[in-house]
C-alpha cells in the first residue's frame, strides 16, 4: 500500500502530497496554539465496498463556530467543504479506515499573539486510522490532578489548538501513572471529560453525561449517542455529575471520534459495575458500529457515501 505521507491533503488551496505540506517556524500557530480543528472519521465498509463519512455536516457546523469565536477565517460554504473532504479521500484512493484533520490556522510569520489582523488559512489532511484506544478490554482511568481548562480561559467548544496542551498534561499523567486516560474535573469539581472524549454515566438505566457548561468539548459523537438512546428508549440526562458518582455508576464509557465507544473497568481504583461491559454500553455500541459502517439503513442520513 501506498505510504499515506504521498497521498494528496488540501494545503494552500491545492492538492499536493502530505509529506510537502510543510510550514515555516515562525508561523503564529506553530508558536501561540492559534489554530483549531476538527476530526472526523471515515469507516471503510469492504461488503459493500465504500467508505462512509460520519456527520460531516455537524462537524462543518463545528468547526464554523469555532471559527467564529476564535476570529479565525473558514470561509467554506458546505458544499465547498464538503467537495475538498471528498477530494482529500478520492484523490487518495482510500479504502480504509480514515481520520481526516480539518485545520484552520494563523499561517501568518509574525510575533503578537493575538487573533485579529493575522492571515490565517485552511488545511485537510488524512491519515489511517483504526483503535485510538482498546474498545473492547475495559479502560482504567484516573480523575486528573490538571483541571479542565474554563470556557473562560481556553474554550473547549472551540476545539482550539493551544488548549490540547491541557489534554496533553492529563494523558501523559495517566500513562505515566500506568493508566490508560485521564479524566478531568472542571474548576468546580464536577466531571468534565476525557483528555480528548466526551463521558458517559448509567446509573438505575438512566444515562447521564456531563452538560455542556462543565467544560467539554460539545461532543459529535456525544450527540449522536444522546439521539441514538433516546431513540432506543434510554432515558438520558445531561446535568452536572460529581466525582464520587463515577465510582457508583453501573457502567461508564467514553465516546468520540477518535475513541469511539470504549468502556472503563475502573476509575481512581474502583471496580465499575461487575468489572465487565455493562449491558446499555453494549447495545450502544454495537449499534453505533452499525451505523458508522453504514449498516443501518434508517441512520444513513449519518453517513456520507465516498464512492
Ligand atoms: N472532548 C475532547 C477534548 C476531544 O478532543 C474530542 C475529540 N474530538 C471529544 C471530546 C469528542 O468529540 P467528537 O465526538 O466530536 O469527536
Amino acid at each position: 500500500m501506498q505510504d499515506f505521507n504521498e497521498k494528496p491533503c488540501y494545503f494552500q488551496g491545492n492538492y499536493i502530497p502530505l509529506k510537502n505540506a510543510n510550514v515555516n517556524i515562525q508561523t503564529h500557530a506553530l508558536q501561540y496554539g492559534t489554530a483549531f480543528f476538527g476530526g472526523i472519521r471515515g469507516y471503510w465498509n469492504p461488503d459493500q465496498n465504500n467508505l462512509f463519512v460520519f456527520r460531516l455536516d455537524e462537524h462543518y457546523k463545528r468547526l464554523k463556530n469555532s471559527s467564529r469565536i476564535l476570529q479565525m477565517n473558514f470561509p467554506y460554504s458546505f458544499d465547498q467543504f464538503q467537495e475538498i473532504t471528498l477530494n482529500v479521500i478520492r484523490k487518495g484512493e482510500w479504502k480504509q479506515n480514515v481520520y481526516l484533520r480539518p485545520f484552520v490556522y494563523k499561517s501568518a510569520l509574525e510575533l503578537s499573539p493575538r487573533l485579529h489582523n493575522v492571515q490565517d488559512d485552511f488545511a485537510l489532511y488524512a491519515i489511517p486510522l483504526n483503535d485510538y484506544l482498546d474498545t473492547k478490554k475495559g479502560l482504567r482511568a484516573q480523575t486528573s490532578s490538571w483541571r479542565r481548562i474554563s470556557d473562560n480561559q481556553i474554550p473547549t467548544r472551540s476545539k482550539a489548538s493551544g488548549g490540547y496542551i491541557n489534554s496533553a498534561l492529563a494523558k501523559s499523567e495517566a500513562l505515566q501513572n500506568g493508566f490508560d486516560e485521564a479524566i478531568f474535573l472542571d474548576e468546580r469539581g464536577f466531571v468534565s471529560e476525557g483528555s480528548a472524549e466526551n463521558l458517559f454515566f448509567i446509573r438505575d438505566r438512566e444515562i447521564i453525561t456531563p452538560s455542556v457548561t462543565s467544560a467539554i468539548l460539545e461532543g459529535i459523537t456525544r450527540k449522536s449517542i444522546i439521539a441514538l438512546a433516546q431513540q432506543k428508549g434510554y432515558a438520558v440526562k445531561e446535568r452536572e455529575v460529581s466525582r464520587t458518582e463515577m465510582y457508583v455508576a453501573d457502567e461508564v464509557f467514553f465516546a468520540g471520534t477518535g475513541v469511539q465507544i470504549a468502556w472503563l473497568r475502573e476509575i481512581d481504583y474502583r471496580q465499575i459495575g461487575n468489572g465487565s461491559i455493562g449491558e446499555i454500553t453494549k447495545d450502544i455500541q454495537d449499534t453505533f458500529f452499525d451505523i458508522v459502517t453504514g449498516k443501518m439503513e434508517e441512520y444513513r442520513k449519518w453517513i456520507l457515501p465516498v464512492y
